[in-house]
């Protein structure tokens, strides 16, 4: 490590001066993510802004079909809200199948979407059931939000405030973790909501996408149309986890059973 300061605001607006005060303060949250970063020396901030106790930043609840999550609230707690697990049960379920219990009483939705590592869990959900990210200035749709690996919208010194989540009426995440980190090698999530169908891909590709056939041929023909949908395996990701054509074939058995789930929680 070397020496950087570690600041804890009050509130929002405070946490907002020290972002626009120092040019090389970072937010930190759970720190499960910018930690290791520093400890590699990836990243060299001069100031640590700790947004995780914003008071701003807590909270989950339901209204007019809407679950609001406060940017500071845990994995764990997503997982084990009975709020969550009775409005968005495919959310509680993603969230508990982050990494492992260490990590997820520590890292927060809002690092997490803030962080968009190509094999996180949350973008998929954020994208799948069309969440609005709300930040410190303005409000940001899922399908404008991520932007590419671990590259989002967010401006410097904009922060995360919290996720709004419409009720779907049904949704389902399936997941392939990779055996050491518990990332996902890849992951669906489907939503079914008024509007039709969305499913959502991570770990497959350099950043979080929507895979529109998959949506067409559950809007056609539920599962039989969608064992027939193949992805398209150019610009997936082809690492040591697994070469393109072996993702595009993992996602379309992930969907089928992230389908299956939808059908029984349904
Ligand atoms: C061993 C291990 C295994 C993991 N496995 C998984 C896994 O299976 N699935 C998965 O999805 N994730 C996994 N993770 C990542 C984990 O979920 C992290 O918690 C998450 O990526 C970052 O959240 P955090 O709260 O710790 O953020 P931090 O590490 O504190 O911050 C991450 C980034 O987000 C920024 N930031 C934080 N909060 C905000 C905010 N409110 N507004 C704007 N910017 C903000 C920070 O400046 C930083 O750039 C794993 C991590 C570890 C260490």
């Amino acid at each position: 490590m070397y020496p950087l300061s570690y600041v804890r605001p009050a509130s929002l607006p405070e946490a907002l001066d020290w972002l626009a005060r120092e040019s090389e303060a970072r937010p930190l949250a759970g720190g499960m993510t910018l930690i290791p970063t520093l400890k590699q020396r990836l990243a060299a901030p001069s100031h640590l802004v700790d947004v995780s106790r914003l008071p701003e930043l807590q909270g989950l609840s339901l209204a007019q079909g809407v679950l609001a999550v406060g940017a500071a609230t845990r994995h764990a707690e997503v997982a084990s809200s009975p709020v969550v697990r009775d409005a968005i049960p495919g959310l509680a379920a993603l969230a508990g199948l982050i990494a492992d219990p260490q990590v997820r009483n520590r890292g927060t939705l809002g690092g997490s979407v803030a962080n968009n590592d190509p094999a996180a869990d949350y973008p998929a959900a954020v994208l799948g059931l069309a969440a609005t990210v709300v930040t410190s200035r303005r409000r940001i749709g899922a399908d404008e939000f991520f932007l590419g690996m671990f590259e989002t919208a967010l401006a410097p010194g904009e922060i995360i405030v919290g996720i709004e989540f419409p009720v779907p009426r049904r949704s389902a995440y399936a997941k392939y973790r990779h055996k050491a980190t518990g990332y996902a090698v890849a992951g669906v999530f489907i939503a079914e909501t008024e509007a039709g169908f969305r499913v959502a891909v991570t770990g497959a590709g350099p950043c979080v996408f929507r895979w529109q056939e998959a949506e067409q041929a559950l809007a056609a023909g539920g599962a039989a149309a969608l064992d027939d949908t193949a992805l398209e395996e150019t610009g997936l990701n082809d690492d040591r986890s697994g070469s393109a054509a072996y993702r595009a074939n993992l996602v379309r058995v992930l969907a089928r059973r992230a389908w299956d789930a939808v059908e029984r929680a349904g």
